[in-house]
């Protein structure tokens, strides 16, 4: 018997996890055009799995459309394919809905060129542990290191290229079992798809070989930290960046310089939405390599901003490569959500002038739930979410963290490590 070939459509949730529903290969066309019907709840499923907060009940219907540009074809060889694409979230009327992640990050980066000429270019570097190799002894950064996970990492890099990702690095990170796989920096919306894709290619990938990765911030308590780091650079309306200016200091442009203070003034509300579990407050801890400051830095790893080196000689290409990292994002964020409260943050320094210089120092919200507070109160984020999805997100995080009272932190850890 020959086996029908099944295929997905997905969305990123509030919880950051890729949800959705599948269907035969053969009404693709039909899905194409009207996607599949999911309850206005299923945005609401916790990190965890069952529902612990939803403003909506059993009430509803809305749409998730296939985007036809996301498709993901990659054949296993005596397996199932994985077969899969990013979907939007539309109302029974067809409009976009006010809750779908992607729309949200659309309209920022809408904002972002309307008001700046700007296109995004971003890419997310993503660390992860992988199950499939010993934890000890912890070899970091040693090339027996990354023999030993075998085929796993040559097998991520042709699924992300037949995926439609173009990989750009993967090695082996600091941490035992730890590794880090990159995406080539691409326009706008692209960049947190390519996130979620690589994503599930290596929980995919980890899969066909028995095991599994997990990108939570930390496997254990104390131990060492999982990040998910976002770099970008902008272009302008000719295709040529924008962030670097040989005369400055570091030579970060005035408008870089803007946008870079405008994050690091919303820090506060914009970890709740980078930094989206409970969990993740214990990796921006002082004496690590995450940052715990509202810091920009060159070359500096324990910062929330780092100015990442260039290496050419010409000033033209070192423009090219310039580019800033946002450290202060772990893969609990949903990264559509992120990624657009990272922009409306820059864009309000860069409508507000404000300087780096003038930013003050502080250190980040030590809890998910202060970063909520500041969440809750933060007209940007209300600008970047709508009312309705601000509130209801506060609240959704709200229940998660009431769902861990009486954990410690290694219960806590091992809870994100296993959904994550
Ligand atoms: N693992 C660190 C983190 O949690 C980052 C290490 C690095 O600089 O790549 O962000
Ligand atoms: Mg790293």
């Amino acid at each position: 018997m020959e086996r029908e070939q099944i295929v997905f459509v997905g969305s990123s949730d509030l919880s950051g996890h890729f949800r959705g529903k599948s269907f035969p290969l053969a009404d693709l066309p039909d899905r194409l055009q009207r996607g599949v019907n999911l309850a206005l709840t299923n945005v609401f499923l916790s990190a965890f799995g069952p529902i612990q907060f939803t403003p909506f009940g059993t009430q509803g219907e809305v749409l998730l459309i296939p985007d036809a540009s996301t498709r993901v074809l990659v054949p296993f060889e005596g397996t199932a394919s994985e077969y899969f694409f990013l979907g939007d979230l539309r109302t029974l009327e067809g409009e976009a809905w006010e809750f779908c992640p992607r729309h949200i990050l659309r309209r920022a980066l809408e904002d972002l060129q309307q008001q700046t000429g700007l296109t995004l270019l971003a890419s997310l570097e993503q660390e992860m542990v992988y199950s499939g190799v010993a934890a000890y002894p912890s070899q970091p950064y040693e090339l027996d290191a990354y023999r030993r996970q075998g085929i796993f990492g040559e097998a991520l890099l042709a699924a992300m290229r037949k995926g439609g990702v173009i990989p750009d690095s993967f090695l082996s990170e600091y941490g035992a079992r730890q590794y880090e796989v990159t995406s080539a920096p691409v326009r706008g919306l692209r960049a947190a798809d390519d996130a979620v894709i690589t994503r599930e290619l290596a929980q995919a990938v980890a899969y066909r070989l028995g095991h599994r990765v997990s990108f939570a911030p930390l496997a254990e308590a104390g131990g060492v930290t999982t990040g998910t780091h976002i770099h970008w650079s902008f272009l302008d309306d000719h295709n040529r960046p924008v962030l670097y200016d040989e005369a400055r200091h570091w030579q970060l442009s005035q408008l870089g310089s803007q946008f870079a203070a405008g994050i690091l003034h919303h820090l506060n509300a914009l970890c709740a939405l980078s930094c989206a579990s409970v969990a993740s407050y214990y990796r921006l801890r002082p004496g690590g390599w995450a940052p715990a400051q509202n810091d920009i830095g060159r070359y500096d790893r324990g910062a929330a901003i780092r100015i990442c080196s260039v290496a050419a000689s010409e000033c033209a290409h070192r423009a090219r490569q310039y580019n800033l990292e946002f450290r202060v994002a772990d893969a609990t964020a949903n990264p559509y959500l992120a990624l657009a409260m990272m922009v409306r943050a820059g864009l309000d320094g860069i409508r507000s002038g404000t300087d780096i210089a003038q930013v003050p120092s502080q250190p980040l919200p030590p809890s998910l739930a202060d970063a909520l507070n500041a969440l809750e109160r933060s007209e940007v984020a209300a600008q970047t979410l709508g009312p309705a999805v601000l509130a209801a997100y506060v609240q959704f995080k709200r229940a998660e963290i009431a769902s861990l009272e009486g954990l410690d932190e290694n219960e806590i850890c091992r809870r994100y490590a296993d959904v994550y």
